[in-house]
């Protein structure tokens, strides 16, 4: 039997015969492919403007050096994501303070996000985790206009709540296109803002911080001039390579979500009576993207139990994963902060015990009935 995997990328003709275009021309660094991937995502997403980066790591240093976040700023995160959230703060020289989650969202608790506030937090990075959006307008209500709102939204392109699409009102945020994320471009990310002078220094700050693009240069009438260099930057530029592929994802991006939200309904349908599972739901007014589809294990056992159904599972030739880690249990972590595990315990408890089961647009209603049946095998 095949083995069921846990997640796959999607890539098809449209995409080998885009990057014929690139290969064409020798243009192989940022240029117009770039630039038409940053313009279609930047309308799907409702934002006005969109920079494509090397990865979501490097789009949430950028985000982050680019609205001046440096030493002696606190920002907040929450502790229960993946870990680059965090360390994108610590580049900065800046501050990360960790948050505990809501277990039936994975997302940051606002209740808790509050009382962490000082005098020297400057900004909070929410994380849109596993494709399902968090209420920006709420927290920004309840946070106010002052502090700067950010969205790691790393796993939500596509994603929408309450009529806002993922990145569309928090202040920025960064999306991801490394392959376990529902579009791909190999490595990649994307920063969108509607902050025109976000928008104009983290532009700089992606190209060395020259004041000039590498291919405004090079139409230049002028051969003589070197561009200015005003601020400390970055080479975070996406080739033009993955802009051509990243291109032909977008176009597929609504269907793949679709395929998605049909894929977890299905599971969730099949798997209701799995007593010791907890599915993850989807939002009332608004598209899940279905990054993963991650349920935890409810059982005395805990990690224990968790850890042998993924076993059994593997026995069975079905990839499973933890959702995410805790980032306060990193060693990193740890070590620098000296946290306990009971500091956030949500996230460890998600740590511990959280199980993502396939969910990837190759997967068949075959595959899927594999997992639902080899679930059901398990006595909880
Ligand atoms: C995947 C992911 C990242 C990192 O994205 P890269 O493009 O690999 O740098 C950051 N945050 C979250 C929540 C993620 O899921």
């Amino acid at each position: 039997m095949n083995r069921i995997q846990i997640a796959v990328p999607n890539l098809g003709n449209e995409e080998i015969a885009a990057i014929q275009g690139p290969i064409g021309t020798g243009w192989l660094t940022q240029g117009p492919y770039v630039k038409e991937f940053e313009r279609n995502f930047s309308k799907i997403h409702q934002t006005e403007y969109a920079l494509a980066t090397t990865s979501c790591t490097t789009a949430l240093h950028l985000m982050l050096a680019a609205s001046g976040i440096g030493p002696g700023d606190e920002v907040i995160v929450p502790s229960f994501t993946w870990i680059s959230t965090a360390n994108a703060v610590l580049y900065c020289g800046a501050t990360p303070i960790f948050v505990d989650i809501d277990l039936e969202t994975y997302n940051i608790s606002l209740g808790e996000t509050i009382k962490k506030i000082t005098s020297k937090t400057k900004a909070v990075i929410v994380v849109d985790l596993f494709g399902l959006c968090v209420d920006i307008e709420e927290f920004r209500r309840q946070l106010g206009p002052d502090l700067l709102l950010f969205e790691d939204a790393a796993c939500a392109a596509g994603a929408s709540l309450n009529g806002h699409m993922a990145g569309s009102i928090s202040d920025a945020a960064a999306f991801s296109f490394h392959p376990r994320k529902s579009i791909t471009t190999g490595e990649g990310g994307m920063l969108t803002t509607n902050n025109p002078n976000l928008n104009l220094v983290a532009e700089k700050m992606r190209n060395h911080g020259a004041e000039v693009s590498e291919e405004e240069r090079h139409k230049g009438a002028a051969p003589y001039l070197l561009p200015e260099f005003n601020l400390l930057g970055f080479n975070y530029r996406m080739t033009d390579l993955q802009g051509a592929i990243g291109v032909e994802q977008l176009k597929k991006l609504e269907e793949f979500i679709r395929e998605r939200d049909e894929q977890a309904s299905y599971y969730q349908n099949q798997l209701s009576d799995v007593d010791w599972l907890s599915l993850p739901q989807k939002p009332v007014n608004g598209v899940h993207a279905w990054q993963a589809f991650v349920t935890r294990v409810i059982h005395s056992d805990g990690a224990k139990f968790r850890n042998e159904v993924m076993e059994i599972l593997e026995k069975d030739g079905i990839a499973t994963r933890p959702g995410t880690h805790a980032i306060h249990l990193l060693g990193f972590y740890a070590d620098t902060y000296g946290f306990r595990p009971q500091d956030f315990p949500n996230s460890l408890l998600a740590n511990e015990t959280t199980m993502a089961i396939p969910l990837h647009n190759q997967l068949t209603r075959d595959d899927q009935d594999r997992v639902i049946n080899a679930l059901k095998k398990v006595a909880g």
